[in-house]
Order: C-alpha cells, then structure tokens, then sequence
C-alpha cells in the first residue's frame, strides 16, 4: 500500500477528472477523429485539437496550438528534435548540458555517430549551466543547442531566457531546443514571452497528472522538421491513428495543471519542512541545488554514509515511494551523471535520496515520510559507513 508517494518526478498519479475523461473518452467518443464520420459526430470535440488548445494555453497561448504536435511522451520528442534538427546533415555542432535527460543524450550521441560534433556543458555546484562555458561553446557551426528547463534529480531551473538570448548574439540561425518536461504544470512557461527564442519544446502529459503514453513537441512556424513517423496525421509531420482516450486525459490534465498553479507555493512549504525535518534526523546531510532556482516539488538529499538504493527499497517496503537518481538509473548501482556533474564524489552521489512532492501531497504524507527516515537512519542496514 502507499502510504506517501514522493515520486512524483518518476511519475504522477492521473487527476480522477483525467482518468473520467479518458474513460468517458472511450465509452462513447471512440470514433477515429481522422475518418469522415469522425469528422462530422466529433466536430468541435475533436480530442487532438482539444489537447493541443490545452496544452497551448499551459505553455503560453491557446494560439501556439497550431505547432503542437502529439507524440508517445518526451523521450520522443527529445528524440525527435534532436534527429529533426540535424536531419540531412553529416557535419555541424551540437551543444547541449551534461545534465540532460537521458533521451536527449543519447540522441546527441547518435549525431555524433553520424559525424557531428558535440559539446556538453558543465554545470556548477548547483547544477546551473556555466553562462561563461556556455557561450564559450557555441560556434559558427553550430546547428542545435539543447537546454533543459528543470532537471528531473535535482530540480535545478535552468535560465533558458537568458542562454537563449546569448544563443541568439552569437549563433543566430541555430535551432533552440528545450526539455521542458520536469517544469511543466511546476514552473510558468511563456512561449510567446520569456521562452519566445525557444524553436522546439518536449513535454510529457504523464508529469503533470496526465497519462503515461503521451507527450508533445512544440515546433516554432517556420522550423522545417522531418516526419517522426511516415503517413497522413498532422500533415505528414507523425502518422498514426491518434490515441484520442490518451489525448483526452493530457487536454484535462492541462486545464487542472493551470487551475493548480497558485498552490505550487503549499507545495514549497511541504517541502522546505521535509528537509528540516531530514537535516534535524542527519544534520550532516546536503540538499543538492540549494544555491539555485529550484522547483517547488524536488529535493535531492546526499545522506553521508546511506546506500540510498538500499535505503528505497526498504523505504518502499513501508509504502514511502521516493528515488534514487532519476526512474532511470534506479537500479543501476552506477552514480548519477547529473550529481557527478555538480561535483559530487561517487560515493556521495550513491547516497543520495530524491523526493519529489506534487499538489496532492499532504502534511501526513510528509510526517510519515520523516518518521520512516528516522527508523531508517537508525538502522544499521542501509548505512555503508557514517
Ligand atoms: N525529460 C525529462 C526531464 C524527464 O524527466 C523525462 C521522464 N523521466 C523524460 C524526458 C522522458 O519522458 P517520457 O517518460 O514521457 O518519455
């Protein structure tokens, strides 16, 4: 049983107003939004134009609509922007962070296969980008730069505006791409504000109380893309019938994900008590990113000592849900990228904990939380050496 999910950056619980609407979605609006019958019973009710107006108006403007593109989740669109905006090429230079999510790497690094070059950019102790390292990177060849909005271990706010501008000064036709999936529903995003230099942006419905299975990318008009997949949808960009249920729970999970927008402040409080509570247990502790602009929901915590993989696992034996690393690594006894990236040792990075909060998590869940980390940090088992 789960008795506090602080997982929410792995995954979020769908809205029961999401989970209503996709099934209300497939009991009786279950026509093929592309056939002719389609067309005319569905009308205004179209599911994919009404995702995509929800998922304009969360990123800016209902008006942004028109360059959303749906796909299977972020991991596809990273993907996809990286392939897109390097298609036809076998030379040129890419830049992006070392703190990028995994699907955006490993993109960069089959551009590399393909004969580009790549520069990854270092981040400082907090985990922010190096503005003077980033410029520094950028080059005359330079055809994509890759910025993540917030990172998913550590919820470290990039200053997209601001590389974005400098992008601009100094490479100016190359193409803007930014991860925004860890930030969206966290962080205001204004495409036609300060993210208006951004080309390409990736999200994913099932980090922000939607379903898992679906995502977008945003493509700026007049950014020329390939097809993700060859046939008739979305004007040949990516074809496919449309998953329409799945389409309907992320156009709902937008809508809340606004509405919720002002309690982000109670999730901030939830939080900051979380960690004076786990510093009060292990006064020694760091939280990772605290120098930077961070997300309200995430804290990273090194516990000097801890096997943190061993220290889930027991945690989850008790109903609490929190990370290692990202969903990603969990498992994998090799250190994070990210944290090794902002400096810390290896032995640092294998003990350390993330929770991830959400606008669902309550106080008890937050107590309990605590309380498991007490029995935990005085139990032998899951402390390597203190
Ligand atoms: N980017 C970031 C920052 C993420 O946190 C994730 C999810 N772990 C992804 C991309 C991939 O998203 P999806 O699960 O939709 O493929």
């Amino acid at each position: 049983m789960i008795r506090a999910y602080l997982d929410n950056n792995a995954t979020t619980k769908p809205a029961p107003s999401v989970v209503a609407a996709m099934c209300e979605h497939l009991e009786h609006h279950y026509l093929n939004s592309s056939s002719a019958a389609g067309r005319v019973l569905l009308g205004h009710a179209d599911p994919i134009a009404q995702a995509k107006r929800a998922i304009g108006r969360l990123l800016g403007s209902a008006d942004i609509a028109e360059g959303i593109v749906i796909t299977s989740g972020a991991s596809e669109a990273n993907s996809w922007a990286v392939f897109g905006a390097t298609h036809g090429r076998t030379s040129g230079h890419l830049v992006a962070s070392q703190v990028e999510h995994p699907s955006l790497r490993r993109a960069v690094d089959a551009a590399r296969e393909r004969g580009l070059d790549a520069t990854s950019v270092a981040v400082d102790g907090n985990g922010r980008i190096d503005e003077e390292s980033f410029r520094s990177a950028l080059r005359p060849d330079t055809c994509l730069v890759s910025v993540m909005l917030a990172n998913n271990e550590t919820g470290v706010v990039q200053p997209v505006a601001r590389l974005s501008r400098i992008v601009r000064e100094v490479c100016p036709d190359a193409i803007i791409h930014c991860d925004a999936t860890c930030g969206v529903g966290r962080e205001p995003i204004d495409l036609d504000g300060s993210l208006e230099q951004v080309d390409l942006l990736s999200l994913s419905g099932h980090k922000f109380h939607g379903p898992k299975g679906i995502g977008a990318l945003y493509i700026r008009p007049g950014i020329v893309m390939p097809a993700m997949i060859h046939g008739e949808q979305d004007e040949g960009l990516r074809g496919g019938t449309f998953n329409t249920p799945a389409a309907a729970g992320i156009a709902e999970a937008a809508r809340l994900a606004l509405e919720r927008r002002a309690s982000i402040a109670n999730v901030a409080l939830l939080r900051d008590e979380l960690e004076a509570g786990i510093l009060s247990l292990a006064p020694a502790s760091r939280i990772n990113g605290l120098g930077a602009d961070r997300l309200a929901n995430t804290s990273s915590v090194t516990i000097r000592g801890l096997d943190a993989s061993a220290a889930v696992d027991s945690l989850a034996m008790s109903g609490i849900c929190v990370a290692t690393g990202s969903a990603c690594s969990s498992g994998a006894s090799s250190p994070s990228p990210v944290l090794l990236a902002m400096g810390l040792s290896y032995s640092d990075a294998l003990s350390t904990l993330r929770f991830s909060l959400s606008s669902d998590t309550t106080r008890e869940e937050i107590d309990l939380t605590i309380e498991a980390m007490h029995a935990l940090l005085s139990s032998h088992e899951v402390r390597a050496a203190v």
